[in-house]
């Protein structure tokens, strides 16, 4: 893997890393830093996104290719993967301090969802509404403008993975999804399942790189004796065990980490569609591609809502659990187990980008409790994943065949892959 030759506007590559001193002087020195990595896509400043073959701003997704197509032309074709372009796969190993796209830069605290563009082909004004799309068509000249240049509100992020799956095929998996649990579900939920009510929507998520070391202090036993003692009626087994204190660190990387970039999402809200979404993770995300607003056209988007400062606990988080399992091989002699007491863990550097990821959507609201329930599909794998109200007796009965008995039943997510 060879490391792209740092640039000037990329100090975060530059040099030996800085003591904990002169970084809080740089960051004194220079509170508005500017993003590590530029993805703005220049090539559509002005809104307009033209067919490259014959000029036309009628460009939308073709679900079935994944590709972007003229809806005048037919021709067919795709931005770069931001993987190459961006440099996304290198140097991991290297990362110093907090790299940041700028698709992902401080959500400004100011910023409004509705902006107002000014159409390029006839001057007419157009509002776009950019909590949940980044494409309008001019009213006057029908011309489709886009939402292209990054702005401070969250609203476009450095890259997006196209839809590939079409709707039908969404349709064709949440219809099996719900009759595989068929014997759980709410008979009104069969009889009212609506397709055209599945909805394609573009979620936020920071896709994170990092390299970090994780340190772990805990005990772990071994154990020497084992034996059994008849007590009375009863017979008790005894073990003997040395206690060893123990410790293990390990340096590692990662690549593609994928969190959530809406706090409302990523909250547990009472129909948990966090679990839901993130059960349908991961994506393949290396297949990302560069910002064109084009992707967008015919799809709602989520905008993202917390900054890259807020994610670094949840970040923090992630590590130290992939460390504890990469020292797990290392532990097999403590036959009785470890307990760790105390764990450490040091984010050497990290690179963060913004992505839209296309997920499939039904949501159906719960009668009885008003409860929103969701069925979700990976629009890129087909990962099927909900939450669909319980029938309780069904439930119950289904439960009792297995000797199992559930409690506060109601509502509960049911998780298995289709
Ligand atoms: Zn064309
Ligand atoms: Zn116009």
């Amino acid at each position: 893997m060879t490391q792209e030759p740092a640039e000037p506007q990329q100090p975060t590559f530059d040099g030996p890393p800085l003591s904990l001193e002169e970084e809080l002087a740089a960051a004194k020195a220079d509170p508005e830093a500017k993003p590590s990595i530029e993805t703005v896509n220049e090539s559509l400043k002005d809104g307009l996104n033209r067919c490259p073959k014959c000029g036309s701003t009628d460009v939308q997704l073709r679900g079935s290719t994944g590709m972007l197509i003229c809806l005048f032309c037919r021709n067919e074709w795709q931005e770069a993967r931001v993987e190459e372009e961006f440099g996304l796969g290198e140097g991991i190993d290297q990362l110093e301090g907090t790299v940041i796209a700028s698709g992902a830069g401080d959500i400004a605290a100011d910023a409004a969802d509705m902006l107002t563009f000014k159409c390029e082909a006839c001057g007419a004004e157009v509002v776009v509404d950019t909590a949940h799309a980044l494409n309008a068509r001019c009213h006057w000249c029908r011309h489709t403008l886009n939402v292209n240049q990054q702005i401070p509100n969250g609203a476009v992020p450095d890259a997006v993975l196209p839809f590939r799956l079409t709707k039908d095929e969404a349709v064709e998996k949440i219809r099996a999804f719900a009759s595989k649990r068929r014997l759980f579900a709410h008979k009104r939920f069969k009889k009212e399942f609506v397709p055209e009510n599945v909805l394609g929507v573009y979620l936020p998520y920071l896709v994170i790189d990092a390299r970090a070391a994780s340190q772990y202090w805990g005990k772990g036993e071994v154990e020497t004796r084992r034996w059994t003692e008849k007590q009375g009626d009863n017979r008790v087994t005894y073990y003997a065990a040395d206690v060893y204190r123990l410790s293990r660190q390990v340096s590692f990387t990662v690549d593609d980490l994928t969190v959530e970039g809406s706090s409302e999402r990523a909250s547990f809200g009472t129909a948990n569609t966090n679990n839901i979404v993130n059960s349908v993770l991961p994506f393949d995300t290396k297949n990302a591609v560069r910002w064109n607003a084009s992707y967008l056209v015919g799809f709602t988007s989520e905008k993202r809502d917390v900054n890259v400062e807020a994610m670094k606990p949840v970040l923090e988080d992630q590590l130290l659990s992939i460390g504890r399992s990469e020292v797990r091989g290392s532990l097999g002699r403590f036959d009785r187990g470890v307990r760790w007491e105390q764990e450490q863990v040091d984010v050497g550097g990290s690179r963060w980008v913004s992505m839209y990821l296309p997920v499939w959507l039904y949501s159906y609201r719960q009668e009885s409790n008003g409860l929103l329930h969701y069925i979700a599909v990976n629009a890129r794998t087909g990962e099927t994943m909900g939450s669909i109200p319980v029938s309780q007796p069904k439930l119950l009965l289904a439960a009792f065949t297995v000797g199992t008995f559930l409690e506060g039943i109601a509502g509960a997510i049911l998780v298995a892959s289709a």
